[in-house]
């Protein structure tokens, strides 16, 4: 791994060591990934003896991730939507500021201004391609890797606090790393890696309960989740003559079935099953935008379309971004016909070019 050596490891320790209070800042609508590298480097700087750690989200985790911040003082895990004030000057007062799992800062969305202005060294621990190389001052970049979590942890082998035992890592930093990992994954379908597999058999050999982890991330949904799975496979999802396939998910629809945030996470990937489909995508109407996920097989990437006709980006075969009402498409009614157009261009004329 290109960015992990004993100098970049040194600097990391260095800047631990001389910093009193720490920011960890993740992207907007954290997933496993986001939350489970985030609370593992916290535990792991409260074990170096640092008192100030706080963690900084724009918006709440959903509910099925709530059993890694559980036993976390209500202090220490700011959510800038509820405490706006706080998070903007815990954030204006730290002096060294992690950014995990993202690779610009407005990926963070309300947080971009506090980033921006802030004078605390920065350190980036990100699997995303094309990082803001620019705002960062230690930078950990690695896209052939499963997960932020899966980095973080090849990092944190390194430092002299666990000099590669996986033992010596507190149990919360263990749980969440595979954590972050198993999500990133989607438990071990996708990005796994011999270093993924390495990371996992440690981990497990130190004692981290993956059944516990798979029970609270996939065993604990409600019924109407699964309901709504039914609806859109059945009634809503579209396959175009060039393989790809799209549910747009209007706010009416997310109403009727009382879901909350979370409760979509991997429905996008399951049209990949069918042999003809290159691309899928997944449209969730917002407040003022569309929120898109794109998924693909090998040989078509889901990273350029979303760059190029969705404001967004990612990874190559899972990205995301977003369509703006009305600069993008007037409605929701509009998607689906957005989608067929641009999708049929991107797959006839851009990606052959
Ligand atoms: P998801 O579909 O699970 O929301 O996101 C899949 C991947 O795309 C994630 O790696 C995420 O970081 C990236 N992604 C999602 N939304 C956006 C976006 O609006 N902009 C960019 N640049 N990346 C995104
Ligand atoms: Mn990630």
């Amino acid at each position: 791994m290109k960015d992990i050596n004993s100098q970049s490891i040194q600097t990391l320790e260095r800047m631990i060591s001389g910093s009193g209070r720490i920011c960890i800042v993740t992207h907007m609508k954290p997933d496993g990934d986001a939350i489970g590298s985030s609370v593992a480097l916290y535990h792991y700087l409260r074990m170096c003896g640092k008192t100030g750690v706080k963690i900084i989200l724009n918006d709440r985790h959903p509910g099925y991730l709530s059993f890694l911040t559980a036993d976390m003082p209500r202090e220490d895990l700011i959510i800038h939507k509820e405490l706006p004030a706080e998070a903007e000057i815990c954030l204006g007062d730290c002096d060294l500021m992690f950014c995990l799992d993202f690779n610009a800062f407005h990926r963070t969305d309300k947080l971009e201004g506090a980033l921006k202005a802030s004078k605390a060294d920065k350190i980036l621990i990100d699997h995303h391609l094309n990082p803001d190389t620019e705002v960062f001052d230690l930078i950990f970049s690695e896209s052939d890797i499963s997960s932020a979590s899966e980095l973080l942890f090849h990092i944190l082998m390194e430092t002299k606090m666990i000099a590669h035992d996986a033992t010596m890592l507190p149990a919360g930093s263990a749980t969440a790393l595979m954590t972050g990992m198993t999500t990133d994954t989607n438990n071990f379908a996708n990005s796994t890696f011999p270093s993924t597999l390495r990371m996992a058999s440690s981990l497990l050999a130190a004692g981290v309960d993956r059944d516990m982890i798979l029970s609270n991330l996939y065993n604990q949904y409600s019924e109407n989740r699964l309901r709504l799975m039914g609806h859109m496979m059945k009634d809503l999802l579209t396959i175009t003559a060039d393989g790809v396939a799209y549910i747009v998910l209007d706010k009416k629809t997310q109403e009727a079935y009382g879901i909350s945030e979370g409760d979509t996470e991997g429905f996008v990937n399951m049209p990949l099953s069918i042999a003809d489909v290159r691309m899928s995508l997944l449209l969730k109407e917002d407040e003022d935008r569309v929120r898109v996920s794109i998924r693909s097989k090998k040989g078509t990437s889901a990273n350029a379309c979303a760059r190029k006709y969705f404001n967004g980006g990612g990874h190559e075969n899972a990205a995301g971004g977003k369509l703006m009402i009305p600069d993008d498409i007037e409605c929701i009614g509009a998607a689906a016909g957005y989608i067929e157009t641009f999708t049929h261009k991107y797959l006839t004329e851009d990606e052959i070019s």
